[in-house]
């Protein structure tokens, strides 16, 4: 595929000009801003050239990459790529609502039917809808044999409330995708880890300590992550 950016006429005569040509790099899936929704790329490089009378002669430098959409070949920057995809984002909210979940219960309340219940739910409600209560003990149990547990606590060094390995997969989990949440969005999941919290009683400090961390990977502020919390204590017993 090829365009003039630049011509030089004389007598009407096209006798100069610079030609672009490109070439596909390689290809995948995006979000597509303009047909708003997931669509195929293809990433393509251009090379400006000279051409003289419309023949392409001698190479001008690099036009830079572009990001193509396969069905409506609009073209975007580079940084197109940076915007999962739907599906991606789907998966995104998923494994958070999972992570928090698991967090919070091994913050306390893991033992608690209702709390389980409850965690369950919210965990179904991201998408894992064939969740159980038997497999998110299975997973807490199986995060109380990791090499880094500790024998009295069973769950690993506490940091954040809960076991180490949780609080890495908090940040790795929650930090990108905050990028892409609006404010709204970052409440909702918080709202959903206090929900888990208060199942069972108030907040043990626990508890609260890792509601707080994901209120900091998330990017909120100490004061919307306790406005959100506090709202949600008033809510439910
Ligand atoms: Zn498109």
């Amino acid at each position: 595929m090829a365009g003039s950016v630049g011509l030089l006429q004389i007598w009407g005569l096209c006798i100069w000009g610079v030609r672009t040509s490109w070439r596909t790099e390689s290809d995948g899936d995006f979000y597509c801003p303009g047909c708003g929704g997931d669509r195929g790329y293809r990433r393509r490089a251009g090379t400006r050239k000279l051409t003289v009378v419309g023949v392409p002669l001698m190479a001008r430098g690099s036009a830079g990459s572009v990001i193509e959409c396969a069905a409506c070949r609009t073209r975007y920057g580079l940084e197109a790529l940076e915007r999962p995809t739907t599906t991606r984002f789907s998966a995104m909210l998923r494994d958070a609502a999972y992570t928090v979940a698991l967090a919070v219960l091994v913050a306390g309340g893991a033992t608690s039917r209702h709390t389980r219940e409850v965690a369950t739910a919210a965990v179904r409600e991201a998408g894992f809808t064939d969740c159980t209560q038997e497999q998110l003990l299975a997973m807490l149990t199986a995060l109380s044999t990791t090499a880094d547990a500790v024998p009295d606590r069973g769950l690993g060094d506490a940091i954040d409330g809960c076991g180490s390995w949780l609080s890495i997969e908090l940040h790795e989990v929650l930090e990108p995708l905050a990028e892409h949440l609006a404010p709204q969005g970052c409440e909702r999941i918080l709202l959903q880890g206090a929900r888990i919290a208060l199942a069972d009683g108030p907040y043990r400090p626990a508890e609260r300590d890792a509601l707080a961390a994901v209120g900091r990977c998330l990017r909120m502020s100490t004061e919307a992550t306790e406005c959100v919390l506090e709202a949600a204590a008033r809510v439910l017993p």
